[in-house]
């Protein structure tokens, strides 16, 4: 799918260059032949008015045809001589005099020649150059059109070097379009680098989401075909395979907020709300609400509060409490018996800490490296069944992240473990 996209592009990117190059090769052209073929129409041009002005023997050529005359005799010969080809011809468009009159017998006569000059390009075949040619009326005394003044230029050198020209724009063109089809190829892989990393990520968790689902629907199915199945047992075993059911159908729950708070989070749907939150007072009712937890389980939980009675960070009031019950519960799930849990803050210059420490089980270096990746959990903590869902700290990372702080573990197996956040 991938690659089909990148040489899609690729091929988007030659069409765009292709097209881009005709706009200016359209342009280029237009200027250079301007430059070439535009500046010999223009000395065409001020030749043929110069001798239409100058020459005042030019009507006289008109009514009595100096045949074997040379025009340079009979025109003005400065004018004259600067041109390849100089005639004139009669209105039906016979040659009437000329510098080359054999030459001009082959010179076509423009089909239209009335307007104020005509040009055209002729290619003589035998010699092989070309002639660019100027066709102007010439008027009597009293503007009647009597007759044509021709005249040419060879232009094989300007030619020459329009096509040099064109050579080279070619040439240049197919390298660089080469080259641009490889970059572009390579540049297209690039820009769907992170866009496969992305797809790759959300396939694995799709696939993790599912397995991870599947487990508690699995146990929640055999227990309920127990209970069914087992009419005769009596009614405590029937509701232990219910409540086994039922805990599972909370796990599934748990999860599917999880999965639900993090599909959003990389939809980019997740906007936070952004008000003063005060930490110490959002650390004294997450102490509050899992006392009684602690309590239950015989673990300390202690609030440790290095303010100065408030802690203001700009947040969004509700992700800031998920981060702390989070971190809290982890932190009681992960302690045994007689341990100790501990909330700190500590105000800073221009931040705030949030410690979140046990005496709990503690972690590997390579449990912590992967405590933040979804659906990971350690092995002693799949073994104690503490109804965890791997889910827990990406959340609170991406919290932490999206509040443009940072997160970050310290533990020790066996001694317990320290979340750090600075916000
Ligand atoms: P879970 O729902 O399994 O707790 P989390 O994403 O919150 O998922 O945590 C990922 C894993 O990190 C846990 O399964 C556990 O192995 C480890 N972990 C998290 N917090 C602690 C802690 N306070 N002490 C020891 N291990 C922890």
């Amino acid at each position: 799918m991938f690659t089909q996209t990148r040489i899609k592009l690729t091929v988007l990117l030659a069409v765009i260059l292709i097209v881009l190059y005709g706009l200016l090769s359209m342009v280029a052209g237009t200027v250079v032949n301007s430059l070439t073929i535009g500046q010999v129409d223009r000395s065409l041009r001020v030749g043929a008015m110069g001798l239409l002005r100058h020459d005042s023997t030019l009507n006289e050529s008109l009514r009595e045809p100096p045949t074997d005359r040379n025009p340079n005799d009979h025109y003005s010969p400065h004018l004259a001589h600067s041109f390849f080809l100089v005639g004139i011809r009669s209105m039906t468009g016979n040659v009437l005099a000329s510098n080359d009159k054999t030459l001009m017998q082959f010179v076509p006569f423009p089909v239209n020649p009335m307007g104020d000059a005509s040009y055209m390009t002729w290619r003589d075949s035998s010699a092989g150059y070309r002639l660019r040619l100027i066709t102007v009326p010439v008027s009597d005394s009293t503007g009647s059109v009597v007759g044509f003044l021709q005249m040419g230029i060879d232009i094989s050198p300007q030619l020459q070097v329009l096509q040099k020209f064109w050579q080279v724009f070619l040439t240049v063109g197919i390298i660089g379009f080469l080259i641009a089809l490889l970059a572009g190829y390579y540049v297209s892989g690039r820009a769907l680098r992170p866009i496969y990393k992305s797809w790759v990520q959300q396939q694995r968790f799709v696939a993790d989401a599912s397995h991870e689902l599947r487990t508690p629907l699995a146990i929640i199915q055999s227990n309920l075909d127990l209970a069914l199945s087992h009419g005769e047992q009596t009614d405590v075993e029937v509701l232990e395979w219910v409540s086994n059911a039922k805990a599972e159908a909370r796990r599934i729950t748990r999860m599917t907020d999880d999965l639900l708070t993090l599909a959003r989070t990389d939809g980019n749907e997740t906007m936070l709300e952004l008000v003063d939150v005060d930490l110490l007072q959002l650390a004294k009712s997450t102490h509050e609400l899992f006392m009684p937890i602690a309590e239950d389980k015989g673990v300390d939980l202690v609030l440790d509060d290095q303010t100065a009675g408030r802690l203001i960070v700009k947040g969004d009031y509700s992700r800031l409490r998920q981060l702390l019950v989070i971190l809290v519960d982890n932190a009681l799930k992960y302690t045994p018996a007689s341990g100790r849990v501990t909330i700190e803050l500590i105000a800073q210059r221009h931040r705030a800490l949030l410690l979140v420490a046990d005496t709990g089980i503690g972690m590997t270096r390579e449990e912590m490296t992967h405590a933040f990746d979804r659906f990971y959990r350690a092995d002693q903590a799949r073994k104690r069944e503490s109804g965890g869902t791997g889910l827990g700290l990406s959340i609170a990372k991406w919290i932490v992240e999206t509040h443009g702080g940072k997160i970050s573990i310290q533990s020790v197996v066996g001694e317990g473990s320290a979340f750090t956040v600075i916000l």
